[in-house]
């Protein structure tokens, strides 16, 4: 069950977003694609996930070609994303949005039945993202921070989500609540119960956010991956340094 991404292409008329991107994600395993602003992350993230068609290049989940599948066809196969900025249902409360996932093979119907349908699976994701004691309340009331833990469980709640992408999981919240964020996302890598862990691909745009959670760093810049490697390894490549970290740039305190 590994993600394989191999000579990823994506232009936007004269934009060349990513210019040739291979990679591999395996089960159990998080990894990081970290980059400045415009270097391709999100665009790599939605050619995945299913928001774009690729320019060249294929992706492939657990051996099978998915470039040409559409996104719901992907969340049948296990894959679940999560957005920048964090997208629930705001009128509907925290327990209801994960519900309204979890009830999807009922189709739309489900949404009338949100009420009285069986809400243990719905409340054992809210638990495990640490949001069950705010199950009842209005999702549109949630701080920032609980919005980006509720897409979590809304992520999980798919058909036996085996890939996780997540398009910075962590951004606009504060360095602590973010560290709390980061590791959540990482015992999610492994702690299925039942079952084999997930792969767990995030974006990032600081280094903060990768040590103590990555298990592996994909640095993207200018559309291309510059360098890989342990969250050290790349923090102490020279031309990740000079080109995005910067010569001063000190590993954080917590590492
Ligand atoms: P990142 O997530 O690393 O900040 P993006 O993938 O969002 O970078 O953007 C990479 C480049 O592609 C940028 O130059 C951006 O302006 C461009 N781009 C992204 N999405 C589109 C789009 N839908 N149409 C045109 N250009 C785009
Ligand atoms: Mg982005």
């Amino acid at each position: 069950m590994s993600l394989q991404v191999q000579g990823l292409v994506k232009h936007f008329d004269g934009v060349k977003a990513v210019n040739g991107v291979t990679f591999t994600v395996e089960p159990g395993e998080c990894v990081a694609l970290i980059g400045p602003n415009g270097a391709g992350k999100s665009t790599t993230f939605a050619c995945i996930a299913g928001q774009h068609p690729l320019t060249a290049g294929q992706v492939l989940w657990n051996g099978e070609r998915i470039e040409a599948l559409r996104p719901a066809q992907r969340l049948q196969r296990g894959i679940a994303r999560t957005f920048q900025v964090a997208q629930t249902f705001e009128a509907l409360t925290v327990l209801q949005n994960v519900q309204l996932l979890t009830q999807i093979p009922r189709g739309l119907a489900a949404y009338n039945l949100l009420d009285s349908c069986d809400s243990g699976q719905a409340r054992a994701l809210l638990e495990q993202v640490g949001l069950h004691h705010l199950a009842d309340a209005q999702a549109q009331g949630l701080p920032y921070g609980g919005k980006k833990r509720l897409e979590l469980a809304m992520a999980l709640a798919g058909h036996d989500t085996g890939l996780l992408l997540l398009d910075e999981p962590a951004a606009g919240l504060a360095a602590e609540e973010r560290a709390q964020l980061m590791e959540l996302v990482k015992s999610l890598t492994q702690r299925q119960a039942g079952r084999a862990g997930m792969a767990v691909l995030y974006t990032e745009h600081n280094m903060d956010a990768v040590f103590g959670v990555a298990d592996r760093v994909l640095v993207l810049i200018d559309g291309v991956i510059a360098a890989q490697g342990t969250p050290d390894e790349v923090a102490s490549d020279p031309a990740v340094r000079q080109r995005y970290l910067g010569q001063w740039w000190e590993k954080p305190l917590h590492a």
